[in-house]
């Protein structure tokens, strides 16, 4: 499957292939793990395409470099967050913010099947918490790296607060009935710059109408 999208050059660089080549998506997806389509992993959420994970970790993989840090918003089965700690790798932080109590829960148990994960996890490597991520994790700014794998209805003011200045890059689905993938950069100067890229479909970000 990997070589299929390094193939189809939704994998371009050898750090996204070599970090997806690390974390077997069997442990995040009960059904159809290898097939590109999103698939149920319960609560009505499911685990995105391995094509938008690829597409992800792609679009950051500047903001990935080893030592960084990064925030996974809707971390949902823990996948992703296993994908760019391999890639922040030594030294870099990988938090993951899900509100879904019970995702939370499961996607800790998802990462401990793979031991270098259930290491990561305990020493703090990666981090996953439970909570509303439209509002970002403070605590853990400024990232590097925000990805969000659910569809805001409108652009978090948080979570671009949160991005470090100089480096900081978010990936983020947003709209309503139509989405689409917006990037999101910040210059060392603080000015913000936001490209829309595509049209995609994702589950909706949960956000309190006051942010
Ligand atoms: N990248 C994840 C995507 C899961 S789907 C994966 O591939 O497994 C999106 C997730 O966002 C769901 O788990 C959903 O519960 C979560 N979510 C939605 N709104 C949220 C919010 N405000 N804060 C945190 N998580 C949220």
């Amino acid at each position: 499957m990997l070589d299929n999208l390094r193939k189809n050059e939704l994998i371009k660089s050898d750090r996204v292939y070599e970090a997806m080549r690390k974390v077997d998506r069997g442990h995040f997806a009960p059904y159809s793990p290898y097939r590109d389509a999103p698939q149920s992993i319960g609560h009505g959420v499911t685990i995105s395409a391995p094509h938008m994970h690829a597409n992800a970790a792609q679009a950051l993989e500047q903001h990935l470099q080893p030592g960084m840090s990064a925030l996974d918003v809707g971390s949902g089965s823990g996948y992703l967050l296993a994908v760019f700690a391999h890639m922040v790798q030594p030294e870099g932080k990988v938090v993951g913010i899900e509100y879904i109590p019970e995702l939370v829960e499961k996607s800790k148990d998802n990462l401990r099947k793979d031991p270098t994960h259930a290491e990561m996890l305990k020493d703090g490597r990666i981090m996953i918490i439970g909570g509303d991520g439209s509002l970002g994790w403070p605590e853990g700014a400024p990232y590097d790296a925000i990805h969000v794998g659910a569809a805001a209805p409108r652009m978090p003011t948080h979570l671009i607060d949160q991005l470090r200045p100089g480096t900081g890059k978010m990936f983020i689905p947003v709209g309503q009935y139509e989405q689409a993938i917006w990037e999101v950069t910040k210059d060392a100067d603080g000015t913000v710059h936001k490209s829309k890229m595509y049209d995609v479909r994702y589950v909706p970000l949960h956000m309190q109408p006051e942010n």
